[in-house]
């Protein structure tokens, strides 16, 4: 067939999904932008389009096996939701899911048969979804009578890439918070244990986004060029266009957060007035990704924008399942007063805390060393002794394991803190 008559076989498609041409190069526009590739690629995009969706009407699908390690399924269910006709569906549309616990209409000796068959053949992504468990020499999760981990490591190694979705793929999510009986991990460290040396590309996130993991088949299965996926990856191996600034970068209250204009309490006034809610437990200045640009539910509303802090859910270090989100961010609602360091965990009221390099160090480990560093210009300053704390001793949810000398030195230097002040102001003190 010849170019013309492909373009058209290719309209004609699009025509019966309710698409114009028009709205397939806003598309395109779309998927460049999702793919971290900038305007002059829209053209590209579309001609690699235009040959996906004719190869696909041959059979010429590219296959993806999708596999549920210790998960809830949320990140399908998530994906599952994409609205038609979008880019998302047009992209699903490219890829031939040869095998899904969750999705596939199949079940039981035909899905696996398609999933080994699919091995064998090679050439295809794997998305696993869910954490990884080592516990009882990996008896800790059972699929079709096989060992989880074996099934992980059978399905990598033939893989063009591993894409690890969610931040339980990612470094065992909630299934590693403590006391982790599971010994749960994340796909890249367990890969790298057992010497699978297949490109991972780690998609955190409690679910992960699904234009996220749509940006990432983008690059695989319609570019087919792995070199553009693999640039766009930071030191832990997620897409830097995507997990590169914090969440308070770009945060539609960080204007309310400059002008020191806080909710202390839901149903207030400062809520109404759309306030910053770094107070009530907002993990935007520590947490990178960029949900208040994507958003969600079809680019509806995301969680600050639908009045809830950021409870950090993208926050996951691929090698240190220790350093889960909910490890790290619990109690959820609450002004981060706790502070881990490994598999020390210091909470205020507990034990006391010492105005050392140990807190600073604590600070680095939650990614508060952005600030530090400097790297998060107009973010949080982080005080030495709470004002609030020190105006109120009796009610104080810092402890501080200074004398009086030292507490009032400390509390000069953190004078006027944007916070406490305008807590004051709030409560009228
Ligand atoms: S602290 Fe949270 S609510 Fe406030 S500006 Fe930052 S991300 Fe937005
Ligand atoms: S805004 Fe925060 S809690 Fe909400 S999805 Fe993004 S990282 Fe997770």
């Amino acid at each position: 067939m010849g170019n013309e008559a492909c373009r058209s076989e290719f309209y004609d498609l699009l025509d019966a999904r309710g698409v114009s041409r028009r709205d397939f190069m806003k598309l395109c526009g779309a998927i460049a932008v999702a793919a971290g590739l900038s305007e002059v690629a829209v053209p590209k995009v579309a001609h690699a389009l235009e040959q996906s969706v004719i190869g696909a009407t041959k059979g010429n699908l590219y296959p993806v096996i999708w596999i549920e390690g210790a998960s809830c399924t949320g990140c399908t269910e998530s994906f599952a939701q994409m609205e038609t006709p979008d880019a998302g569906t047009v992209v699903l549309e490219m890829i031939s899911l040869n095998y899904s616990e969750t999705l596939s209409a199949a079940a039981g000796h035909s899905v696996e048969e398609a999933k080994a068959q699919t091995i064998e053949a090679g050439d295809y992504v794997l998305i696993y979804e869910g954490a990884v468990l080592k516990g009882w020499d990996g008896n800790a999760l059972r699929a079709a009578e096989e060992v989880g981990t074996e099934t992980l490591v059978q399905a990598a190694v033939n893989a063009n890439a591993v894409v690890a979705l969610g931040s339980c793929a990612v470094n065992g999510g909630w299934c590693a918070a403590h006391p982790n009986a599971s010994n749960a991990l994340g796909v890249q460290q367990y890969l790298q244990e057992q010497g699978v040396e297949v490109p991972v590309v780690n998609i955190p996130g409690c679910p992960a986004n699904p234009e996220w993991l749509m940006s990432v088949l983008v690059n695989v299965v319609i570019m087919k060029d792995m070199t553009l996926l693999l640039d766009r990856l930071n030191s832990m191996n997620m897409p830097d266009d995507i997990f590169g600034q914090t969440i308070h970068d770009n945060c539609e209250r960080r204007g309310h957060f400059e002008n020191g204009e806080f909710v202390y309490q839901f149903g207030s006034k400062e809520e109404a007035l759309g306030y910053c809610l770094y107070p009530m437990g907002c993990r935007g200045p520590q947490t990178k990704s960029i949900c208040g640009i994507t958003m969600w539910n079809n680019r509806r509303s995301w969680c600050v924008q639908a009045g809830s802090p950021c409870i950090g859910c993208c926050e996951a270090n691929p090698m240190n399942p220790g350093q889960n989100w909910v490890e790290v961010n619990t109690p959820f609602y609450k002004r981060h007063r706790d502070l881990r360091i490994g598999d020390w965990v210091v909470q205020p009221g507990t034990i006391a805390l010492t105005l050392t390099g140990l807190v600073a160090a604590a600070l680095v480990v939650h990614g508060f060393g952005m600030k530090l560093t400097g790297r998060m210009d107009g973010g949080a300053d982080f005080e030495k002794v709470r004002a609030w704390d020190k105006k109120h001793p009796d009610k104080a949810i810092g402890k501080y394991d200074l004398n009086e000398a030292e507490i009032e030195k400390a509390y000069e230097e953190s004078a006027g803190h944007p916070f406490d002040s305008a807590k004051d102001k709030y409560e009228g003190r």
